[in-house]
């Protein structure tokens, strides 16, 4: 497979938690970045401090519109999109768009400079999967219907725009089916387990598991998932390619863990369970050994502790704003 170089990228939605790391990486590995986000879940504090970087450009536009000419790239992550269901739920129809006219815009770019498009798709295209685990070849379970389904079905129709663009135009595009993620600079208030739970935990407010909380999920330090994204955008691979990790937990056990490592006395408490919250979450993560040579690195525990102190030492511009 022809491998692929980044030089120079366009990252929309790099204001956000996984794209600011992203933005991150590219910058040390020498490469020029131009991220494009509106802050609508995202913060100007995650990117602030690489506003000084050489090759950095931080252009504020709404990718669902048309972009101020970003000059010649060779690469495309459409990462822009609401991403935590607190989020979709309170933007449904701006997440559609987000995967539906987003999405167009980030492959037009990509068609125009000939650039490789990295699009950031989402386990959840797999519902609540009746396969198990989840394999890239599984077409999935999704209510097309439900609360869920304005992220759900946009991440599908993006997929499915994605390739058409590959098979009508030739555009050479990439497809990453994203995992949970956690880590630095998720916001406590996102509504996603890991820093719902560690924002309690610190607070010794309950710790608010919802329904019995057996319910699992095979969550991925950040960095890993970068590095996924990376390798795959480095690989002449199309995917879609599963990145996660493999080390599954119930919603409990992680709620106990985290509880541990924040030493916190909060009691653990059970809530209601959102409509059409999967049940089993793990991914099959054979082919992105095979074509990418990844594999996550970082043991929970670890990136469990990073995520805890990063949540009590963040810099003022840094810590998440309250819901509005
Ligand atoms: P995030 O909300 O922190 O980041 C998304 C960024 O996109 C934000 O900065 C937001 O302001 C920006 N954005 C949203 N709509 C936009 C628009 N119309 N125009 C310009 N910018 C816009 O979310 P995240 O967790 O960093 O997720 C990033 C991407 O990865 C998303 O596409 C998400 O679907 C995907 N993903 C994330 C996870 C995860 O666990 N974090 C899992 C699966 C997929």
């Amino acid at each position: 497979m022809a491998r692929h170089r980044t030089v120079r990228a366009v990252v929309t939605g790099g204001a956000g938690f996984v794209g600011s790391h992203l933005c991150e990486r590219l910058l040390e590995q020498g490469g020029e970045v131009v991220c494009v986000d509106n802050f609508s879940t995202g913060r100007p504090g995650n990117v602030r401090r690489l506003r000084d970087v050489p090759g950095f450009r931080l252009v504020e536009a709404d990718v669902t519109g048309p972009l101020p000419d970003t000059g010649p790239v060779d690469t495309v992550f459409h990462l822009a999109s609401a991403a935590s269901p607190a989020d979709y739920l309170r933007l449904p129809e701006e997440t559609l768009e987000a995967g539906s006219l987003g999405t167009r815009t980030a492959l037009r770019l990509a068609r125009r400079y000939g650039a490789r498009m990295v699009l950031a798709s989402t386990s959840e295209v797999y519902g609540d999967p009746l396969q198990y685990p989840q394999h890239e070849g599984y077409w999935g379970n999704v209510n097309p219907i439900g609360p869920r389904s304005v992220y759900d079905e946009a991440k599908r129709y993006a997929e499915a725009l994605t390739m058409v663009y590959h098979r009508t135009f030739g555009t050479d595009v990439a497809i990453a089916r994203i995992f949970n993620c956690y880590g630095p600079r998720m916001r406590p208030d996102d509504g996603r387990a890991v820093p719902t739970f560690i924002a309690q935990a610190l607070a010794g407010e309950p710790i608010t598991v919802t329904g019995d909380g057996l319910q699992t999920r095979s969550i991925c330090y950040v960095d890993d998932t970068v590095r996924g994204l990376l390798a795959l955008a480095g690989s002449g691979a199309t995917g879609p390619v599963n990145i996660g990790s493999a080390e599954e937990l119930s919603m409990l056990r992680l709620a106990e863990l985290v509880r541990r490592l924040a030493d916190s006395a909060s009691p653990i408490v059970h809530v209601g369970r959102p409509a059409d919250d999967p049940r089993f979450r793990r991914p099959d993560l054979r082919l992105a050994e095979e074509v990418l040579d990844w594999r996550p690195t970082v043991r929970m525990e670890d990136g469990l502790r990073r995520t805890i102190d990063w949540f009590l030492t963040a810099p003022a511009e840094s810590t998440p704003r309250p819901a509005v």
